[in-house]
């Protein structure tokens, strides 16, 4: 027997009419250069009608693909929501990937129209050439245009002005299209994601909620995570449906640049991946001048977040990081570090075990850890498995990819990621599978070593990798960053030691070199195959 409700669809339409209605003098606002550019809900709705117009007249079809190459803009924001409750697929490029896979991500997507900040034309100017589908450019420009060979190309600004406040939203169904994101090729090639716009409304929904993320209407909310990763993790969405300010770091990265935006829009929560706030706190230690007491909780995640940083955030600065782990294929959010009440009681070396796990099962999220075999390992906090997820903002195929469909089995998606799974449901990565350093047929968490070695005072960064080995098969390697104070006073022995107190011996690192920086990837991740690439003729000493 069916139940006896009504069929309305989870849409972005209900997040934006709901914020024009409920909340419209509520402000966003994004730096651009030295100045702020500021307005609220109300003009932000009014400009999305127009942009709806805009993808109207531009003859994109129902279901096509829109990319943007963009920051975190208020004008990325309005294409957001303009895009996917016109019910059109917004394509958000990641930036910063290499050409020919910028080319090949918008070739796949078959992108009809693209989207450019000014500043990224030279980018699209260099690739043009390769475009395939891309029928019109679109610039997002604060004057007159950058001389450019793209064409047609047009001004986003002269577009919008032509167009209307209100526009005829279609009716949409919820299982629609509205977004689509490419893995960031961290271990591979880029794979397409495509989220419905249910995902994003219960994702919202979900990371909305107190034992999540806790976004309310009273928060401000600066998303450093870029828009074209996991669509800034959901953020923006998250948002816009409770009401809350947003503020949008526009290409100003800089840790200076990004504490004086915490400190001047007073924000209260603010995300992204780990190396983002190693920079932050290297900033906030040599000029402890700024005032971030605003903060509440950092959703910190992509990577795990070293134990050392948590504790120096939260007891020097008294920010509390909130370890978050999802993936691209997830809309991202997965599971959420936080403590359940009659934890709070615990002594604070136990709450830091637990915090600097990446946590609880988001509610929507079902997980398990499968051995080989496939079979499902116990949640004993020990036994290591293969974690497979899965829920309503999971995806259930890669778009248009033949291969990597082994992923999906029996309604689960196979995530890559080792783990273990403790009695409370909190689990704890080891490592990407492609990571992990197989010792004489031992398991080796570069994860592990990295956060030790990084808890070292005078580190900066750490990274280990697998060294081919005649006996072993593997042998770790650590490449560490020493802190721009202590470069050269820091030696491979100490590294060693310290590590040999704390792991059994045969995981302490063969050999340690030290680097002036660890590379990373397009989304600010350790990039270990280029390490791997760098290191790969590396003799370990006997
Ligand atoms: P890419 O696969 O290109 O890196 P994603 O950002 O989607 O793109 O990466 C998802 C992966 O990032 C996860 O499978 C996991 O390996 C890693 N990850 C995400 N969050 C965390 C975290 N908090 N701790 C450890 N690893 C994480």
């Amino acid at each position: 027997m069916n139940g006896l409700m009504m069929d309305y669809p989870l849409t972005l339409q209900h997040f934006l009419d709901r914020v024009a209605r409920l909340y419209p003098t509520k402000e966003i606002a994004t730096k651009i250069g030295p100045t702020m550019h500021r307005y609220t809900y109300a003009d932000w709705a009014k400009r999305v009608n127009r942009l709806a117009g805009v993808l109207e007249r531009l003859g994109v079809a129902r279901g096509e693909r829109v990319g943007t190459l963009a920051w975190n803009t208020y004008r990325h924001y309005e294409l957001y929501f303009a895009v996917p409750c016109a019910g059109r697929v917004l394509h958000t490029l990641n930036l910063r990937l290499p050409p020919d896979q910028l080319v090949y991500v918008i070739n796949h997507a078959e992108d009809q129209v693209i989207f450019a900040d000014a500043s990224l034309v030279p980018l699209l100017d260099k690739i043009k050439g390769h475009l395939k589908s891309v029928k019109h450019f679109v610039v997002m420009a604060d004057g007159a245009l950058p001389a450019s060979a793209l064409s047609p190309v047009s001004s986003y600004e002269e577009l919008l002005a032509a167009e209307s406040d209100s526009f005829a939203w279609p009716h949409l169904e919820e299982n629609e299209a509205a977004a689509m994101c490419y893995t960031s090729g961290t271990t591979g090639n880029p794979k397409a994601a495509l989220y419905s716009h249910r995902a994003i409304f219960l994702h919202s929904l979900a990371q909305g909620m107190s034992g999540s993320f806790g976004i309310s209407e009273r928060d401000i909310v600066l998303p450093v995570v870029p828009m074209f990763h996991a669509n800034a993790w959901g953020l923006p969405f998250t948002s816009t449906m409770v009401g809350a300010k947003q503020v949008f770091p526009g290409p100003h990265l800089s840790p200076p640049d990004l504490l004086n935006l915490i400190q001047s829009e007073r924000v209260t929560i603010t995300a992204g991946v780990p190396t983002i706030w190693i920079g932050i706190l290297a900033e906030l230690e040599r000029n402890g001048h700024y005032d971030i007491s605003s903060l509440r909780t950092m959703p910190v995640g992509g990577s795990a977040v070293p134990r050392a940083l948590m504790e120096k955030y939260e007891k020097k600065y008294g920010v509390p990081i909130t370890q978050a782990w999802g993936m691209t294929e997830m809309t991202p959010l997965g599971t959420v570090s936080v403590l359940k009440s009659y934890m709070a009681d615990w002594p604070e070396e136990r709450r830091f075990d637990y915090r600097v796990k990446q946590g609880m099962p988001s509610v929507g999220v079902d997980i398990r850890a499968v051995d080989e075999d496939g079979k499902e390992v116990p949640w004993d906090g020990k036994t290591m498995g293969e974690l497979e997820v899965r829920g309503p903002w999971i995806i259930s195929a890669y778009y248009k990819m033949e291969g990597n469909q082994d992923r999906f089995h029996d309604g689960w998606f196979r995530t890559g990621d080792v783990v273990s799974i403790d009695p409370e449901g909190y689990i704890q990565i080891v490592d990407r599978t492609k990571d992990l350093v197989k010792s004489g047929g031992e398991w080796i968490s570069s994860v592990d070593l990295e956060n030790a070695i990084m808890a070292h005072p005078k580190v900066l960064e750490a990274a280990v990798i697998a060294i081919n080995h005649p006996r072993w098969q593997e042998r770790p390697l650590a490449l560490v960053v020493a802190k721009a104070d202590f470069k050269g006073q820091i030696s491979k022995e100490e590294i060693q030691e310290m590590l040999a107190a704390k792991f059994t011996k045969w995981w302490v690192p063969d050999d340690v070199v030290f680097i002036d920086a660890v590379p990373k990837t397009s989304v600010g991740k350790f990039d270990k195959k280029v390490l791997r690439d760098q290191f790969k003729d590396h003799v370990l000493p006997a």
